[in-house]
């Protein structure tokens, strides 16, 4: 029987996970499918439910239903408990297992593109304190780092967040970077700032070691105005849509039993669908 499986979102036609899935089918000589489906949220525990019948063999879950996924379903991950988010499913015998695969995207990709990247020091500054951030941080703990500050534009949400996390990590203002970059060997952005041509200010990547490298998520563009920064500022760079591409590498194999690869040829054709 052709296994298919579905990313649920609300909207859902701007997600690119489809073509990474169907990409990966192609190249693998895998008979599947991989359905994009608009899930009203008022729709989500019914769907949930129609899951169980088995329909199809798991799926992608994206905004705005990643938090609510939890309570849907049967076991839940400790991490995509810590993150509070599931954003992959697997059904199995009628059962609903969800996990959340942003931390091993977000560790991939940096092992890909700066490998040794953890071991040039274990202190961090992380920008935002949003959803993504808690994924962020997660990974960064696990990887051993020691000292991770987290700075946010809203700095009662940072105190919230790393409140919740357990962790060496501090809550800080945006202003306060200056003052800690110098211990700094990472900085990730995880805040929206990048996107539609909005910028960070009055912050000075040249007070960050000269070995220290920088990395956005967000990934349009995908030199966002920090990366550009950072190059000026003679600092390596890595881009976030490597993220986006190793983050669906655990459902696909979960569900098609094969592990597929993060190519160029992958990334040519997101960057190409994305309009990089
Ligand atoms: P979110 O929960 O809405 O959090 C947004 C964060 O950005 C908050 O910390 C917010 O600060 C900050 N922010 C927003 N506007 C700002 C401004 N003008 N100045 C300073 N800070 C500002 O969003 P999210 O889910 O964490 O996603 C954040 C970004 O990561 C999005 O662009 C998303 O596309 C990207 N992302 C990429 C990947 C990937 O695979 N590469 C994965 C997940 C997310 P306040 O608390 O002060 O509002």
């Amino acid at each position: 029987m052709t296994q298919k499986a579905f990313i649920i979102g609300h909207p859902i036609a701007h997600s690119k996970s489809p073509i990474i899935h169907q990409y990966w089918l192609g190249e693998n000589g895998i008979e599947g499918g991989y359905e994009p489906l608009d899930i009203d949220p008022k729709d989500l525990p019914a769907f949930f439910k129609q899951l169980k019948l088995g329909t199809y063999i798991g799926g992608n879950v994206t905004i705005p239903h990643k938090q609510d996924a939890i309570a849907l379903c049967d076991e839940v991950t400790n991490e995509a408990q810590e993150i509070g988010a599931v954003n992959t499913i697997f059904v199995k015998n009628g059962r609903l297992f969800g996990s959340n695969t942003d931390i091993l995207g977000f560790l991939a990709n940096l092992d890909a593109k700066a490998p040794d990247w953890d071991k040039q020091g274990h202190s961090a500054i992380v920008l935002g304190a949003g959803g993504a951030a808690r994924a962020i941080l997660v990974a960064l703990r696990d990887r051993g780092f020691k000292c991770v500050h987290v700075l946010n534009r809203t700095k009662q949400t940072a105190t919230d967040l790393c409140a919740q996390i357990s962790g060496p990590f501090q809550a800080h203002a945006l202003e306060d970077f200056e003052k800690l970059a110098p211990e700094a060997h990472l900085l990730v952005n995880t805040t929206s700032i990048g996107m539609h041509g909005t910028k960070f200010t009055g912050m000075d990547l040249k007070r960050l070691p000269k070995s220290a490298l920088v990395t956005d998520i967000v990934y349009t563009p995908l030199k966002t105005s920090l990366l550009e920064a950072a190059e000026a500022a003679g600092l390596h760079t890595v881009d976030g849509l490597g993220m986006l591409l190793h983050q669906a590498v655990p459902g696909f194999e979960a569900w098609f039993g094969h592990r597929p690869k993060v190519t160029p040829e992958l990334r040519a054709l997101v960057e190409k669908e994305l309009g990089l």
